[in-house]
């Protein structure tokens, strides 16, 4: 492999800054995830892979080669590790070196294979719901849309959906901005049933699926776009129906904070997650089951790239503001120390 990546001159001292810069380019904690799998599995050949100076010395040699491989190079690279070359160079740079790192600690023929993912299913769930051009921080949203993508971990695919509107209770009528924003008419929420008996049937379709599983917990993981859709949507709209939080809400792999996480780029919305990886958006933006299927190709974009998805979120440590939510209802939308959550209607 090493002989066909172009010459480099190691002795300068920008190669040693992106030597340094590599080992920031790699996500530590899924790495880590990763190595640990890798080392308890059998096909392992590295017994102590991280201590390992020779392997960290090929490592880096091996990122310093990548930066200064041109896009063609590169994607020649990607193309003989039957690797997508799909997505902005960094990416691009990012999914190579990672490849060879993983290869580095299985030292396997195929190392993203070798990596276990930790559920077996995930949920991908993108609420809509009521607003208004300029709510203010008091506005109670209520949960209009209530679509779930349904991936199968092992397959990497999406195997089922799930399907609702709602209809809100305490503001029956959409504003003509909401219905302009998420394409959701009057008639849509009037012939649908009630938030509550929507999260029944909800319930209903994962008991089906036996997605509940309080044996098995590794069985299913929701995933959103932010920390928002639970940790506000969800968590106002259980408040205003009197009724209990879901336990399966209470712990969520954020994408948009694990994108950021593994790939080197700044925390961004969907659209600009899908750019990132040289897609686009399918459907209408703001239709909460487009948001959801969108939401659930970035997904099996992190995992085809060896993204190890776990709980990266959860109902108290999303937001204070959040969590405050139930004693204090009315101070929700307040601003927040975490300068990446702190627009809310960004993409
Ligand atoms: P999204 O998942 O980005 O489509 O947004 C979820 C919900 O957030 C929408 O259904 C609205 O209730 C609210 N929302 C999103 N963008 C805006 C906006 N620009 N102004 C007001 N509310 C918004
Ligand atoms: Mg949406």
């Amino acid at each position: 492999m090493a002989s066909s990546l172009p010459k480099k001159n190691f002795s300068s001292s920008k190669d040693h800054t992106d030597d340094l810069e590599w080992t920031k380019d790699i996500n530590t904690n899924s790495f880590l995830t990763e190595e640990r799998r890798l080392r308890s599995s059998k096909q392992c050949s590295v017994k102590n892979p991280t201590t390992n100076q020779m392997s960290q010395k090929r490592l880096n040699k091996f990122n310093i080669r990548v930066n200064q491989m041109t896009p063609e190079q590169l994607d020649e690279e990607l193309k003989k590790r039957q690797l997508s070359t799909s997505g902005e160079i960094e990416i691009r740079r990012f999914r190579l070196k990672h490849y060879y790192k993983c290869e580095l600690i299985s030292g396997g023929e195929n190392p993203l294979k070798m990596i276990e993912q930790h559920f077996e299913y995930i949920a991908v769930v993108d609420f809509e719901a009521t607003c208004e051009e300029k709510g203010d921080n008091s506005y109670q949203h209520e949960i209009i849309e209530f679509p779930i993508v349904l991936i199968n971990v092992q397959q990497q695919i999406i195997v089922d959906k799930f399907h609702s509107y709602c209809r809100p209770i305490i503001k029956p009528i959409l504003s003509k901005f909401c219905t302009e924003l998420t394409g959701i008419e009057q008639h849509q929420v009037d012939n649908a049933p009630p938030f509550v008996e929507v999260l029944h049937n909800v319930d209903t379709w994962l008991n089906e699926r036996n997605l509940l599983s309080s044996l098995n917990k590794r069985k299913l993981a929701f995933a959103t776009d932010g920390p928002w859709d639970f940790a506000k949507f969800l968590q106002m709209q259980c408040h205003l129906s009197s009724i209990d939080y879901p336990r399966w809400a209470k712990e969520w792999i954020n994408i948009r904070k694990e994108f950021a996480k593994f790939y080197p780029v700044r925390r961004c919305g969907i659209e600009q997650m899908l750019k990132n990886l040289g897609l686009s958006f399918d459907g209408r933006r703001h239709s909460g089951i487009d948001d959801a299927i969108n939401i659930a190709r970035i997904t099996l974009e992190l995992m085809k790239d060896g993204c190890v998805l776990l709980f990266n979120d959860d109902i108290h440590a999303s937001d204070p503001k959040f969590a405050a939510l139930n004693e204090k209802k009315t101070e929700f939308n307040k601003n927040t120390d975490d300068e990446n959550d702190l627009i809310v209607f960004e993409d």
